[in-house]
């Protein structure tokens, strides 16, 4: 008897366990904060509301020891790594441009002259799809995982933000057309033929506009923003139409200044405005696409731009970056609340990270005595190609020197019958005798060797065999490529990324909602182990490429 209570028991909580494990959030929701470390969400936690970010940490589940493994820590790579769950070296986004050798140009991660942009008022729009990513997403693989019936949609102000998180099957990825006025959400012909109506609708009500009509203060008082450096100071580079980089941001005066040049509305990507914007365009893509409201899970990718831009402009250490973060934590508030009202609370399944980090501005550094430089890309390329002469004659050896990638002239290597492995080390040994540079590894090496940590395996991370350089460098920590020698250290304004020391590659990540535990963990963990953790949660196959692992604690 006791024996069959007890498998009538096991019987019940078997039931009940298939039961929560076919019981699929409505929604995912994929939140990535552009240039957001991971002490920001605890530096400005004291005038954070409750329903935002603190909200996110208290009911979720916090990877405090959240880290990118590879190298450059750029936005597009970023934004394919987090949704293929694996890195460039297998995904192919290794920068958010980078040289071709077929066509001997730069191309950009999601530039497609096969395709138009939709929408738009400009003429001549170049296009935009994700085909130069190798690999499937998760979203593509919910999409194939449904038979095509979730809904994936990807919104952002930035192209790149929209179109890689939605992977190759995402039913629309829309982003913002600064270019043109007034300010329109736009896509791809890839997608559609034409905007839907609720997106014309939407650009009909103008907010790009609307949201610069007044004007960007503080969002508290001044002189109560303590964390910052003074609003006025020498590392941030004043806007068009400001003679100093200093609160308020009248918008009047400050768009004349961007008509003229042509980008009336990008003003909006450096005002938490164009949070705000992003916010409005994702509640309505929910409502209207339905997103949540069956028994097919659907996804929506939420990218936030206007963290990265006010960080390259005015570094994380401005009055400007503590703002905008305080405001976004607003919006997250405001994007959680509407998620409870149509979704449903505890119905989907969120997750925040950002895609790189940021060091702290050149010259801020060097001030208050802490390690930092300016690499002058411009000597080294002169030094090496005066190397490679006196080694092998005077001929154009060099391709194309981005800063720290070295594609050198192939074919004429091959037509002077030298081995490509050889000149490869030969430029690699002597690059590695300039000031500044920490490490040089050959094509040939990251091809056929295997590093097994450090800063060496995450350059093979990001090292695509097809796609990168000839000889790959890392630079000192707190030393920033300067493609401009007129630039000196003192007149460095606003930060950068790309690296891959701590400043660049340590980031939030936050899970909450439908079956994500409470909990914090400081286990190193990588932003390639979203993708994994949500298939598991989702029970669909991986992205094609997925080389991270399922998050072990989510499913305790
Ligand atoms: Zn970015």
């Amino acid at each position: 008897m006791i024996r069959i209570i007890a498998i009538a028991t096991l019987l019940f909580f078997n039931g009940h366990l298939l039961k929560s494990q076919s019981d699929p959030p409505k929604l995912v929701v994929g939140i990535v904060i552009d240039q957001m470390r991971f002490d920001h969400l605890y530096k400005y936690q004291e005038r954070f509301s409750n329903g935002g970010f603190k909200r996110i940490m208290r009911e979720g589940f916090n990877y405090k020891n959240t880290q990118f493994n590879y190298v450059p820590t750029v936005t597009a790579a970023g934004h394919a790594s987090i949704y293929t769950g694996t890195t460039p070296s297998t995904h192919g986004i290794i920068g958010n441009s980078w040289y071709q050798r077929s066509t001997k140009q730069a191309i950009t991660n999601i530039g497609d002259m096969n395709e138009l942009i939709v929408g738009t008022t400009a003429v001549n729009s170049y296009g935009a799809s994700p085909r130069n990513l190798l690999t499937t997403t998760i979203t593509d693989q919910l999409r194939m995982g449904t038979n095509f019936r979730a809904k994936v949609i990807s919104v952002s102000l930035k192209d790149r933000g929209a179109i890689l998180p939605g992977g190759h099957a995402a039913n629309a990825a829309y982003w913002h057309d600064w270019k043109s006025s007034p300010g329109y959400f736009i896509s791809s012909s890839y997608y559609m033929d034409e905007l839907p109506n609720w997106v014309t609708k939407f650009n009909k009500l103008e907010k790009s506009d609307s949201y610069l009509t007044d004007s960007w203060s503080t969002l508290y008082p001044i002189e109560s923003y303590t964390l910052s450096a003074p609003d006025d100071n020498n590392y941030e580079r004043a806007l068009g139409g400001k003679t100093s980089p200093t609160f308020p941001y009248d918008f009047k005066s400050m768009r004349e200044r961007y008509r003229e040049v042509g980008s009336e509305f990008q003003l909006i990507w450096v005002t938490p405005a164009g949070n705000s914007l992003l916010t409005d365009f994702a509640i309505e893509a929910i409502k209207n696409e339905g997103l949540g409201t069956d028994d097919i899970t659907d996804f929506i990718n939420i990218s936030y731009t206007v963290t990265d831009i006010i960080g390259h402009t005015f570094g994380p250490q401005s009055v400007e970056f503590e703002d905008v973060i305080l405001r976004l934590d607003r919006n997250i508030e405001s994007l959680l609340k509407s998620l409870d009202a149509t979704v449903g609370t505890g119905n989907y399944l969120l997750f925040l990270t950002s895609d790189h980090g940021s060091v702290p501005v050149a010259s801020y550094l060097a001030d208050n005595k802490l390690p930092a430089g300016l690499v002058n890309i411009q000597k080294y390329e002169a030094a090496l190609l005066s190397h490679l002469n006196s080694k092998y004659g005077t001929n154009e050896w060099i391709e194309n020197f981005d800063g720290e990638s070295v594609y050198l002239n192939r074919d004429l290597i091959k037509q002077k019958k030298l081995s490509l492995r050889v000149v490869q080390q030969e430029a690699a040994d002597f690059l590695i005798t300039l000031e500044d540079v920490t490490g040089a590894l050959t094509a040939s090496n990251l091809q056929s060797k295997s590093y097994g940590y450090g800063m060496n395996k995450m350059l093979q991370n990001g090292y695509h065999s097809k796609r990168s350089g000839d000889v790959i460098l890392v630079f000192k920590p707190g030393y920033v490529q300067n493609l401009d020698p007129r630039i000196t250290m003192q007149k460095v304004k606003g930060t950068t990324h790309g690296s891959g020391y701590a400043y660049d590659t340590h980031v939030p990540m936050l899970w909450f909602g439908k079956s994500i535990p409470k909990g914090k963990s400081v286990r190193k963990v990588s932003v390639i182990d979203i993708a994994p953790s949500i298939a598991q949660k989702l029970n669909i196959a991986y992205p094609s490429g997925s080389t991270g692992e399922p998050l072990i604690e989510l499913f305790e």
